[in-house]
């Protein structure tokens, strides 16, 4: 009894520790990952935030520089791809095109050898290959499955895009990985054809059975499909739950931003339950932050009550978007433009009054307070960080060679359009806006990051520069022990749960 249980939720990949360091760029940095048997899991983040090379680690067909992954329970971090249990459906469908849709899939039944039961004298098991019957009877049972039972002696160049895509699919599926990987596999589809095959890759996983690891910078499309999501930013993991867990109890800021629309401010945490921004006290379900902790805080646009005689904030309606079933508005309440969305429609100019049960505000730690980096000291009053060379006041009497701790609030950052007018050049990888503000993450070229909260809208992947004032730069002694990353890894926790025996 207690077997079948064990299968269902035993968790057939544990990614442990893994960090994969391209030409000193850290693409994926210390994730910790357990994944369920039969789960469909997607890694989803913006570009370049490592969910492919994640899954390539998974394929094997890149090597971690450190950390292992295990397959049920065996270690494969270093085993060839053709040898693991796992097949990769890739955005490019990469199908045969002299061969027709029978042939493209039963192309890898060919050439697998399967066992006959017996052995050689010298005790090797003796392989066969597999029959034109058997063939035959695979093929057909994966073309029933991806819906394509009347297209197995069509050509691949007569398919549509969707089409040739399940195909790719049903010749990943037919030789039976215990895990199927999937890279963007709907990025090459119109946006309509992308929708259907998104509810029809969901069915057949459930027909299928098999574990799905899918990668997507779409959160639709995510939150859609899956049963968990792990959201990943700068190669590290975000938040890993279900996709309600992720939508209604963000972690952070960036996931909060990343899955629907919201609205993210910074609060202060006043005591437990009760948090103050925009001027207000707000009762809320969180506690055990610090007195006056600054925090992140997430409210959702339908969270937001709107009355036009009594409230907790004081707005003016800026604009109103009908939306099909309500309307989406942006209210300006003291220097914050909420976006609030509602059935009743409030019109521009309008004075109304705002409120936010408890449970409409999510409280999230801030990933960081300030920029902080290891320098050295190389003049009087020059400091050398993360490859730049900045003045500041040395009230401290630091002498050259001294290596020390460089602060620089998010505020008292200018980035340039021209990367030569500043110290120096990064690019900005990613936005927040913050109602009032916008706060950008800028990676300089030595992958250090700086946070800069700025009232100038930038684009990810624009070049820039990065100047500080000489007085914005706070230069202490350097500590022994540098301060723990926060990054959130609850993973690991989901894996204790799991091996608990669920
Ligand atoms: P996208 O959605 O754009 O594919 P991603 O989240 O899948 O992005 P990765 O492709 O995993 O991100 O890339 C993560 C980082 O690693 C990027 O900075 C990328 O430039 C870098 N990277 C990936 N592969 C290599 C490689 N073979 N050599 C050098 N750098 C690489």
């Amino acid at each position: 009894m207690a077997t079948a249980t064990r299968e269902k939720f035993d968790n057939i990949i544990e990614i442990k520790n893994v960090t994969k360091v391209f030409d000193g760029i850290t693409a994926v940095d210390n994730v910790n990952l357990a994944v369920r048997r039969g789960e469909f899991v997607t890694l989803l983040g913006p570009s370049g935030c490592g969910k492919t090379t994640l899954l390539r680690m998974i394929a094997g067909f890149e090597l971690p520089t450190s950390g292992t992954i295990l397959l049920e329970k065996q270690n494969v971090t270093t085993m060839p791809p053709h040898v693991r249990p796992i097949n990769t459906v890739f955005q490019k469908y990469a199908l045969f095109p002299h061969l027709n849709v029978f042939k493209n899939i039963a192309f890898g039944l060919k050439l697998k050898r399967i066992p006959t039961g017996e052995f050689d004298k010298k005790g090797n098991p003796i392989l066969r290959k597999y029959t034109k019957d058997e063939i035959a009877e695979k093929v057909e049972r994966v073309l029933k499955l991806v819906n394509l039972e009347a297209y197995g002696y069509r050509g691949i160049t007569g398919l549509s895009g969707g089409q040739q895509q399940r195909v790719a699919i049903a010749r990943a599926i037919v030789c039976e990985p215990k895990v199927l990987l999937l890279d963007e596999p709907l990025g090459a589809l119109d946006l309509k054809m992308r929708k259907e095959m998104q509810l029809e890759l969901a069915a057949m996983h459930k027909n299928i059975g098999i574990t799905f690891i899918y990668v997507t910078h779409d959160q639709e499309e995510a939150l859609t499909m899956s049963d968990k999501v792990v959201v990943m930013t700068d190669g590290a993991v975000q938040q890993y739950g279900t996709p309600k867990a992720i939508y209604d109890e963000p972690a952070n800021a960036f996931v909060a931003d990343f899955i629907g629309e919201s609205n993210i401010l910074s609060g202060v945490m006043k005591e437990d339950f009760l948090v103050e921004f925009c001027g207000a006290k707000f009762k809320c379900l969180d506690k055990g932050f610090g007195k006056d902790e600054r925090v992140d805080l997430v409210v959702r646009p339908e969270d937001i009550e709107i009355d036009t005689k009594k409230g907790m904030l004081e707005g003016k309606v800026v604009s109103t978007v009908f939306k099909g079933t309500y309307y989406e508005m942006e209210i300006l309440a003291g220097d914050y433009q909420f976006t609030v969305q509602n059935t009743v429609e409030r019109l521009p100019d309008e004075t109304v009054w705002l409120s936010i049960k408890p449970d409409g505000i999510h409280i999230m730690k801030k990933l960081k307070t300030v920029n902080e980096y290891v320098g050295e000291v190389l003049t009087e009053n020059t400091v050398e960080f993360c490859g730049g060379e900045f003045e500041f006041v040395n009230t401290d009497g630091f002498e050259r060679g001294d290596e020390v701790k460089v602060q620089i609030p998010f505020d008292k950052i200018e980035l340039t359009d021209d990367e030569d007018d500043g110290v120096i050049g990064a690019n900005v990888t990613q936005t927040l806006y913050k109602g009032s503000y916008y706060q950008v993450q800028v990676y300089t070229d030595d992958d250090n990051d700086f946070l800069v909260d700025t009232v100038d809208e930038w684009d990810i992947g624009d070049r820039v520069g990065i100047k500080i004032n000489a007085e914005n730069i706070t230069v202490t002694k350097k500590e022994e022990e540098s301060e723990k990353s926060e990054k959130i890894e609850p993973a690991e926790n989901e894996a204790e749960e799991a091996e608990d025996g669920e």
